[in-house]
């Protein structure tokens, strides 16, 4: 029987207005399910049902918060392998990284469980005698969380238990393509004994139900992941009717190989950040800056590597990287390689789609020699394409790392002491990484680019405090 993935609002799972297929990527054959979209009004009464349930839900016992937030956790890492066969089938990356996901998602709750007992303040001497002055934080209110399909666990995870931990209600509309995964999470959530209203999920397009959540002025702040042209659409209205928001969108990550680099190492790092995840990952190395001298070496280690790399069914035993997640995904990873070949770039390794045992969007992992200037050394494809580009020396190296609009995560591989303290002070970027591959964070520290990357506040770890409550300053005179 088709299993049918549908919203959750104020309590009640609901039927939606439009019906659609969920893809399995791997197989197009076998899908993964269907799913019930909602439209505006539903996405409205998803709003109204968590601006009625916050105020009590801010006044709780943040016991009860961490209780409610730990028996996700402890449900999702329990769950793990079939959470993980879940997000494989739906979003396509290998079993391995979709049990690692889900495993994540288990944490940030873990975190956030225990950060609900920690929600931090001050107490300060007043200028004037007698006078106390105290800093305390409060619940923003109603939080909207629009994300992304290429985390589909972790990423809500980072937005709702934070949402939740520090007393606001939850609005959470997931990608199209991953309506599954999403549901999954509700129906963990549904069970954590929070009152009705204080989490919801529409299911449902951004144009319709996410622009419900922008327009809607019972949402007070709004939580996006996502591509730069949809951000940036959001910031703007935000901006226009004084919505709180936090944006974490695209990036054009280099990562830097030195002479000096251990050479074998550097290649693992290149090859796990650029195509891992089918190089679906905000922060993958799509920009390989090599130092002259072992630019060729290093390319042609790169290709034999890529040469041993399986690609397959994301369910598959050995498959190193699964299929692209959508035909509209594979669509823009297809164009932008035709755009590098009519730029004069050098195909060096793949650029063709794979034909294999299950019809699927298959993609061979695919480098380019490029010139800086060339647009596929520059714009964000989101897909398993990356460019190498040959740098003189390190300075060079470096300006050609800040030579982007984007500053989400940037790395470097060397053994020069020097090299890399530089590199760390003069990366323009939200997140630095020696020796390690761009793509790969712990859930406890701050999560965010700079410069298109990101606006607003950073994600996850006791930063997330900044996004998810606003600060009163309270004076008293005994
Ligand atoms: P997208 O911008 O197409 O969609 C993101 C979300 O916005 C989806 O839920 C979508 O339905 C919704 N949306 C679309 N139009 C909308 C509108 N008009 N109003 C409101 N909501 C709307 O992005 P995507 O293709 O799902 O994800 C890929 C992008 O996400 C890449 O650019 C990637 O770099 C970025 N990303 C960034 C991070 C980060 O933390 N920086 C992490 C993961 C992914």
């Amino acid at each position: 029987m088709t299993q049918r993935f549908r919203s959750y609002i104020d309590g009640q799972w609901v039927e939606g207005a439009d019906s659609a297929q969920d893809e399995n990527p791997s197989d197009l054959a076998s899908p993964v399910g269907e799913y019930a979209a909602v439209d505006a009004a539903q996405a409205q009464a998803a709003i109204e049902a968590a601006a009625r349930a916050q105020p009590a839900w801010g006044l709780t016992s943040p016991q009860q918060r961490a209780d409610a937030l730990d028996f996700v956790g402890s449900e999702i890492l329990a769950r793990k392998e079939e959470l993980g066969r879940l997000l494989a089938r739906e979003e396509g990356k290998t079993l391995a990284e979709s049990i690692g996901e889900a495993a994540r998602a288990g944490q940030i709750f873990k975190f956030f469980a225990g950060e609900a007992l920690r929600i931090p303040g001050e107490k300060l001497a007043s200028t004037r005698p007698g006078v106390d002055v105290e800093i305390t934080r409060e619940p923003v209110g109603v939080v909207g969380i629009i994300a992304p399909w290429n985390f589909p666990l972790a990423i809500p995870a980072w937005k709702i238990a934070p949402a939740l931990a520090y007393g606001n209600a939850a609005v959470f509309k997931p990608a199209e393509i991953v309506p599954g995964c999403a549901w999954a999470l509700a129906e963990i959530l549904s069970r954590a004994g929070l009152p009705a209203g204080v989490f919801n999920l529409v299911i449902g397009s951004g144009r319709v139900v996410g622009q419900a959540l922008v327009d809607d002025r019972r949402v007070d702040a709004l939580t996006f992941t996502g591509s730069v042209p949809t951000g940036n659409g959001l910031l703007r209205q935000a901006a226009a009717r004084g919505l709180k928001i936090q944006l974490e969108m695209g990036g054009k990550n280099p990562l830097v190989v030195l002479a000096d680099a251990d050479l074998d190492k550097a290649v693992e790092i290149a090859v796990n950040g650029a195509y891992f995840s089918t190089g679906q990952r905000c922060t993958a190395s799509s920009r390989l800056i090599v130092e002259s001298a072992v630019h060729d070496e290093f390319v042609a280690r790169v290709g034999r590597r890529l040469a041993a790399l399986k690609v397959g069914d994301a369910l598959e035993s050995g498959v190193d990287i699964g299929p692209v997640a959508s035909a509209e995904q594979m669509q823009t990873n297809l164009s932008y390689i035709g755009v590098g070949r009519d730029e004069g770039a050098e195909l060096l390794y793949g650029g063709e789609e794979l034909e294999l045992r299950t019809r699927g969007h298959y993609l061979a992992p695919t480098l380019f020699a490029a010139q800086p200037q060339h647009r596929i050394a520059r714009e964000e494809i989101f897909g398993p394409v990356a460019a190498v580009i040959r740098a003189d020396d390190y300075d060079h190296a470096l300006q050609l790392a800040n030579d982007t609009e984007f500053g989400l995560c940037a790395g470097i591989c060397t053994t020069s002491l020097k090299y890399a303290t530089h590199f760390k002070r003069h990366a323009q970027a939200g997140m630095v990484m020696v020796n390690l591959p761009t793509a790969g964070v712990d859930p406890h520290v701050p999560f965010g680019g700079r410069k298109a990357s990101s606006y607003g506040p950073r994600e996850q770890g006791r930063y997330a405090v900044e996004f998810y409550t606003t600060v009163k300053t309270a004076y008293t005179l005994a």
